[in-house]
């Protein structure tokens, strides 16, 4: 009898062994094609030499010294070069061990900014409805996954949902683009004044929605309001890109692709590629020097952060990826997995909309199209098509449509950037 408490208490899972470019292998020594990364996490494949021995070489020097006491060359280079590639104005970068770490320090920095600054009213946080942010507390409280949530909704912090901008769903009849992503960025403005401008510390979204809605970007002209509003009232944006950074949307940061500027962005999956736990909350100047000039003391902290092997990996792979240039090959074959997927799946009566950025893809199912209808939740399609699948030996990342009929099943694909177009 095994003693691991595993996610899925019901569930013989196989025992992976080995991994090979884009594939995964099990101890029978089957081989599943990785078309999901995990969830979006495998951006450089499952053998990469280069992070491989970036990581033994630094657990022989060093593996461990605590940040209490140390910084490491590891954490330096990786924040010089993430900086070097960052959005405008993020200047600062403050390294955890995954994505819901990224999260909470960044909910706790913009609290603590507006405590150096002599704003203390400043307490609430706005996010969107079918986003996901992570499972501990804060970052499951910012979420608006309302399956996820609902058991430990007596738990989480208060945090106002508005909607997302989910064009495939919510732009109504008629309605041009623009006026749609007006109306969506509108939202963040009405909940800001219902709230008390003041009281508002900050907004955070995904640029491109991953694991809730499945690959969804915004329309042009969302998030270019949704900044002005955020300047307006002195609210933070903070952008998520645990998901969709690193280079799977074709920008090594999400956001620059999507024309939007943040105060703080999130990135971790696709920095440590799968090789080491590793994540990162940044920062802009303003922020970074309130706290400096300020108490001198980010009041936040966890045993693992500035991990040094953790970073050396990260390092590699933000070096692998910069030097060849991995954003425009995942550009390239988007178009390619694109055209794929529209070929053999566009007329497909139960396939309501195909959507995504570079190798981030969502193809969302119905069980009518003209209506747009979900599949009723209950059916449990996305555990049936992940079985299905795996059992052919792909590995992709569906999910179950919302309760609520807000948005249905879908199943996102992540594939590592080094796959070729015949994958
Ligand atoms: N934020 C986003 C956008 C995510 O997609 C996820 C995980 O899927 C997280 C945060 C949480 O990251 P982690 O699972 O590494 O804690």
């Amino acid at each position: 009898m095994s003693h691991v408490f595993p996610r899925h208490c019901h569930a013989q899972l196989p025992i992976a062994v080995g991994g090979e470019g884009c594939y995964l292998i099990d101890s029978t020594g089957k081989r599943y094609f990785d078309a999901s990364g995990g969830a979006a996490v495998s951006c450089l494949g499952h053998s990469n030499d280069r992070v491989k021995q970036a990581i033994k070489d630094q657990v022989d020097r060093l593996a461990f010294a605590h940040t209490g006491f140390f910084t490491s060359d590891p954490a330096e280079e990786l924040a010089d070069l993430l900086i070097a590639n960052a959005p405008e104005g993020i200047e600062r970068v403050y390294f955890v061990s995954g994505g819901s770490e990224a999260v909470e320090a960044a909910i706790k920095l913009a609290r603590q900014y507006y405590l150096e600054v002599g704003q203390p009213e400043r307490r609430h946080l706005i996010a969107r409805r079918q986003s996901y942010h992570g499972n501990t507390l804060g970052a499951l409280a910012a979420g608006g996954n309302a399956w996820r949530r609902a058991q430990f909704d007596p738990l989480l912090i208060g945090v106002s949902h508005i909607a997302p901008c989910y064009e495939y769903a919510e732009r109504a009849a008629g309605e041009s683009l623009v006026d749609y992503g007006r109306r969506a960025a509108d939202e963040l403005e009405a909940e800001i004044l219902r709230l008390g401008p003041d009281t508002v510390m900050g907004f955070i979204a995904e640029p491109v929605v991953g694991a809730t809605l499945g690959a969804v970007a915004a329309v042009e002209g969302y998030f270019s309001r949704i900044r002005e509003i955020c300047d307006t009232y002195g609210v933070l944006l903070i952008l998520d890109e645990v998901m969709c950074g690193m280079g799977r949307t074709g920008h090594l940061f999400a956001c620059t692709g999507e024309g939007v500027r943040p105060d703080i962005v999130t990135i971790a999956k696709g920095l440590g590629a799968g090789y080491q736990p590793v994540g990162a909350m940044l920062c802009s100047g303003a922020i970074y020097d309130a706290v400096a000039s300020g108490s001198g003391f980010f009041q936040h902290g966890h045993t693992y952060i500035g991990h040094p092997v953790a970073t050396a990996a990260g390092l590699a792979v933000v070096q692998e990826m910069l030097e060849h240039d991995l954003p425009a090959r995942v550009q390239a074959l988007g178009g390619a997995m694109e055209a794929a997927l529209r070929s053999r799946l566009d007329q497909h009566p139960h396939v309501g909309d195909i959507r995504g950025r570079g190798l981030f893809w969502g193809v969302e199912l119905v069980a009518d199209r003209a209506g747009k209808t979900p599949f009723d939740p209950g059916l449990g399609l996305a555990g049936k098509l992940k079985r299905a699948a795996f059992a052919r030996g792909l590995i992709c990342y569906p999910m179950p449509g919302t309760r609520d009929g807000r948005n249905g099943d879908h199943v996102l694909l992540a594939p590592p950037f080094i796959m070729e177009e015949a994958d």
